[in-house]
């Protein structure tokens, strides 16, 4: 159910992309896709409820306290997609290039329908963050110091 909107987008004779059929477990995962289409942007993906949750982050996820980042909420994503890289052909949904830009787990802290806290632990974001939902599909994603 989670994964409709996934798959309306996306016709699989046409992109290697997953198509969700995998039966998610439930882990800590998460990913940040570089991602060269229409314009460049960082998918940003958490794994949680058996799907990852996913924001289109356009300045990529803030490396240093204080630094507020648009993220824009998009939809979820099967699981498998947290090892998906390669070329989304022209004319399809996000067509351009993918790259796994980081990736690690992380741990909850905090999540409520308008915050979700976090700890990442990847190999270029690791530390605090916490994401707050500020409207229709739009968050902010910070980065947030740890006591
Ligand atoms: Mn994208």
């Amino acid at each position: 159910m989670r994964l409709e909107e996934y798959r309306r987008k996306r016709d699989s004779r046409r992109t290697a992309e997953p198509q969700g059929e995998r039966k998610a477990g439930e882990g800590n995962c998460f990913v940040v896709h570089k991602h060269q289409a229409s314009h460049l942007h960082y998918d940003f993906r958490l794994e949680m409820d058996g799907v990852l949750k996913s924001w289109a982050v356009p300045k990529g996820a803030p490396l240093e306290t204080g630094v507020r980042r648009l993220a824009v909420q998009t939809e979820d994503h099967p699981v498998e997609y947290i090892d998906f890289s390669g070329t989304i052909p022209e004319g399809e949904y996000g067509a351009g290039t993918v790259e796994i830009w980081d990736s690690g787990t992380y741990d909850i802290e905090k999540r409520e329908p308008g915050e979700i806290s976090f700890v990442l632990r990847g190999g270029r974001l690791s530390g605090g963050y916490v994401l707050v939902h500020t409207g229709d599909k739009n968050w902010i994603l910070l980065k947030r110091k740890v006591k």
